[in-house]
């Protein structure tokens, strides 16, 4: 029998939370507001419970907003930790699953969760080192680097480095802790605070997508510098728009300046250098899948 597989997208705003054997099917899924601890890893578990009731679980995967705590050797792995979202710091996330369901439990962040499961069915096939980033309520990144997923100190905080501004731009951005790094200007809801209107009623041609591309193509020039991934996959909501990715592709190519000699960056190589998921809008939850296989 193929084993079945439990994974939580925990996401700000909702999780979404799947029975699956792998990408192709994926027997069960619900979805509900991101609220008090309690009452949304109660629901989960409560969904879980009745799951496993029908058929067993293998292990469940757990891929978080943060900051986290992933690493297995510390006393507080699979906490939710410094988060500003209310109520949410220092929250026993794995470990409430964990008790619940006595089945082993993966655990990382949203974005390595997204990375590992693209990197097993989607568009991170066969490389070792690349990046997975997400434009939505907030910005994250994160992926491999050598075959291994991003952790070192903590993990990535790929959303918070600070990008070169255009000298008359005075939006001052809506990080609560640094105002106008990447995420406090690019993600959706700095999109809303400085043009008045939410991100998805932007026209295609409004001035703020020219902004937007530049600033993540700024970030994207920053991670290729440093880390030199194979390939970067962007997703999240406000990468919906479907001209956002030929404007950075060639934003990208233009900041590089041809620095970075490589067929996968130069010329048409780049647009299947920067792409959008392969799961779509599943690499979240397929990414909690995954995390939960890696957890047997
Ligand atoms: P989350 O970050 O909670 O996982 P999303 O990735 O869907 O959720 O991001 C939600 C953000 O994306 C919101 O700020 C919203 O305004 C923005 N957004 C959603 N759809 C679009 C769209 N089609 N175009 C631009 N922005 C969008
Ligand atoms: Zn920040």
């Amino acid at each position: 029998m193929t084993p079945l597989y439990g994974g939580i997208e925990a996401g700000g705003t909702k999780f979404v939370c799947a029975v699956a054997s792998g990408p192709g099917d994926v027997r069960t899924e619900v979805r509900f507001p991101t609220t008090t601890p309690d009452e949304t890893l109660g629901r989960a578990i409560a969904f879980f419970q009745e799951q496993a009731a029908s058929a067993p679980l293998a292990a469940i995967g757990i891929a978080a907003f943060g900051p986290v705590d992933p690493n297995p050797a510390s006393p507080t792995f699979g906490f939710i930790t410094t988060t500003p979202k209310p109520g949410w710091a220092n929250t026993d996330f794995a470990g409430a699953v964990r008790r619940a369901m006595a089945v082993p439990v993966g655990f990382d962040t949203d974005v390595n969760g997204a990375a590992l499961g693209e990197h097993r069915w989607g568009a991170a096939q066969g490389l070792d080192t690349f990046i997975y980033l997400t434009i939505g309520t907030g910005v994250g990144g994160g992926g491999m680097v050598s075959g291994r997923p991003m952790h070192g100190l903590i993990h990535p905080e790929m959303g918070h480095i600070r990008i070169p501004r255009p000298r008359d731009d005075a939006f001052p951005g809506i990080c609560p802790y640094h105002g106008d790094c990447f995420e406090g200007l690019a993600c959706g809801p700095a999109l809303k605070a400085r043009w008045g209107q939410p991100a998805e009623t932007l026209p295609p041609d409004h001035p703020a997508w020219e902004i937007e591309a530049q600033t993540i193509a700024l970030a994207l020039c920053n991670y290729i510098c440093t880390l030199s991934p194979q390939r970067i996959i962007i997703g999240g909501g406000v990468m919906a728009q479907e001209q956002m990715f030929p404007l950075v592709r060639r934003k990208v190519q233009t900041l590089l300046a041809g620095y970075v000699q490589s067929p996968a960056i130069l010329g048409d190589g780049i647009d299947s250098y920067i792409v959008p998921p392969g799961l779509g809008n599943m690499a979240g939850v397929l990414g909690a899948i995954a995390l939960a296989m890696a957890a047997t």
